[in-house]
């Protein structure tokens, strides 16, 4: 990881935040990549219920995690997800799937075997956006610039159930225990980087969040430029 040449941008943050539009939007204005690290654990957590492995099963849980029987792919759109060879992207994006994802996630040898294929998404780029809930803390703490995304619970759960046609209160009931879940595990929980800018993004518009944080992404490549 040390000898890392990529500029890097991390975006955490609770469900719902807005974290792949804004890493999406953000990496186009760049020129570089962007990644979902949700991805992987959602991935993982589709692969092992199509497996027929249990999400409390560690060792069948990291065989998985390494096995060639799916993958990730960083596209401009999104970070997509092939178990054995089909396309797997919209089905891993599930709210089920999400609860899922975040059960496997609890586990700290499945977030171990995970890891290193994050980090490698920033080898050979000029700069990755990586967005999940650890990005800023675990998987790249030398990052440039680090954002904690965030809004209100209602307007997350709005935001998400419109996208996927559900219901409102349910998705906000699921949510809810996911952002509990995922915030208080032992293991990379989410929380704020020390080194973070909060966003609300509560009433803003997309484009205002980008702008900001662009503005924001310019005037620390300015600064690690002037400090080389
Ligand atoms: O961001 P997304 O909603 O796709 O993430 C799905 C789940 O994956 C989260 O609820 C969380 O449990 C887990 N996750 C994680 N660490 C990351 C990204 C996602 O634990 N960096």
């Amino acid at each position: 990881m040390s000898n890392l040449t990529a500029n890097l941008i991390t975006i955490d943050g609770p469900a719902a935040s807005g974290k792949s539009s804004v890493s999406r939007e953000l990496a186009r204005k760049l020129g570089w990549k962007w990644v979902s690290t949700g991805a992987f654990y959602r991935g993982l957590a589709y692969v092992a219920m199509k497996e027929g492995v249990a999400p409390t099963d560690t060792a069948q849980l990291v065989r998985l995690a390494h096995s060639g029987v799916w993958s990730v792919r960083l596209d401009e759109d999104q970070t997509r997800v092939f178990y054995k060879k089909d396309d797997v992207t919209v089905e891993i994006l599930s709210e089920e799937n999400g609860t899922r994802a975040s059960k496997v996630s609890q586990i700290p040898e499945v977030r171990q075997a995970l890891l290193e294929n994050q980090r490698d998404c920033a080898v050979g780029v000029t700069g990755l956006v990586a967005e999940g809930r650890d990005c800023g803390t675990v998987v790249f703490p030398q990052a440039l610039l680090k954002i904690y995304l965030t809004a209100s619970q209602e307007e997350r759960a709005a935001r998400r159930a419109r996208e996927h046609g559900l219901n409102v209160q349910e998705t906000q009931n699921s949510q809810q225990k996911r952002d509990q879940q995922d915030s208080s595990r032992a293991a990379a929980p989410l929380q704020i980087p020390d080194d973070a800018r909060v966003v609300d993004s509560g009433g803003m518009g997309l484009a205002e969040v980008v702008e900001k944080v662009y503005s924001w992404a310019t005037q620390a490549m300015a600064q690690s430029v002037k400090s080389f």
